[in-house]
């Protein structure tokens, strides 16, 4: 099974699965990358994969499946141009032989999914989409603090060998502000000079996995009294009365 991710927009990745003959797409806000992948490889497409209802994630679907015919899947929650069929917690959806659940990850927006596969070729896969950065989180455009939280929370309590298939790619500027945080986390400054090579060569720093996320992303890392004290520094009042997660968010809004 091979697992591309297509670049599309400045920084967004539409994740393609394909074995050689078929392909799924997640998230495809454009058309045209998909289209062009299918053609270079000769593939078919067979469905479609989208994780919450924003344009960047869903403006490639109709013109997608109007081209292949593709299957629509989405968050049982959002408002979504129809038809698709809609995936509520712990759903499946069968993807080239493999077993994809749902997992409800509500924050960025109020009905965001995540896909999960225990196994494709001997390690998990999740698409995550604007859930869980590499270094970072989605924004709060619906959901609260603690919604958030409580997702990340469920993701990172997958397997450490997951692997993170992100929509965006943020990591970089996730890392400095997570440097910013954490100055003293040596693992968190060894992954910053490595992704920083990779970016120097266009290369995509993900996917993550779980372990390495819980290792380095501040998101994941609220407990920790290192980060707690930074919390406080930036915000005192806040960390006291909305927690520490919150005022990391709130700090990284404006970093
Ligand atoms: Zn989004
Ligand atoms: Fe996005």
């Amino acid at each position: 099974m091979k697992l591309i991710p297509l670049p599309a927009f400045t920084d967004n990745y539409i994740w393609m699965l394909h074995d050689g003959q078929a392909a799924w797409v997640v998230d495809p806000g454009d058309a045209a990358p998909v289209l062009q992948a299918l053609a270079a490889h000769s593939l078919k497409l067979q469905g479609i994969l989208v994780t919450h209802h924003h344009p960047d994630h869903t403006g490639g679907v109709a013109e997608l499946r109007n081209a292949t015919g593709a299957a629509v899947f989405g968050p049982y929650r959002e408002n979504m141009p129809e038809p698709l069929r809609r995936m509520a917690q712990d759903e499946t959806v069968e993807v080239l032989g493999l077993s994809f659940r749902v997992i409800e990850v509500p924050g960025h927006t109020s009905g965001h999914i995540a896909y999960y596969c225990a196994a494709m070729d001997g390690a998990p896969v999740l698409f995550c989409g604007d859930t869980l950065f590499s270094g970072g989180c989605g924004r709060l455009f619906e959901g609260t603090p603690a919604q958030m939280q409580a997702s990340l929370e469920t993701l990172a309590a997958l397997p450490g060998g997951t692997r993170v298939c992100c929509t965006h790619e943020y990591t970089l500027s996730n890392l400095k502000f997570a440097r910013e945080v954490e100055p003293d986390n040596t693992v968190l400054a060894d992954y910053q000079t490595h992704c920083l090579a990779l970016r120097a060569a266009n290369v995509p720093t993900l996917p993550s996995t779980i372990a390495q996320e819980r290792a380095i992303n501040p998101f994941l890392r609220s407990n920790q009294p290192t980060i707690a004290a930074s919390a406080q520094r930036f915000d005192a009042a806040q960390t006291a009365n909305q927690g520490v997660f919150a005022t990391l968010r709130a700090w990284k809004n404006q970093f």
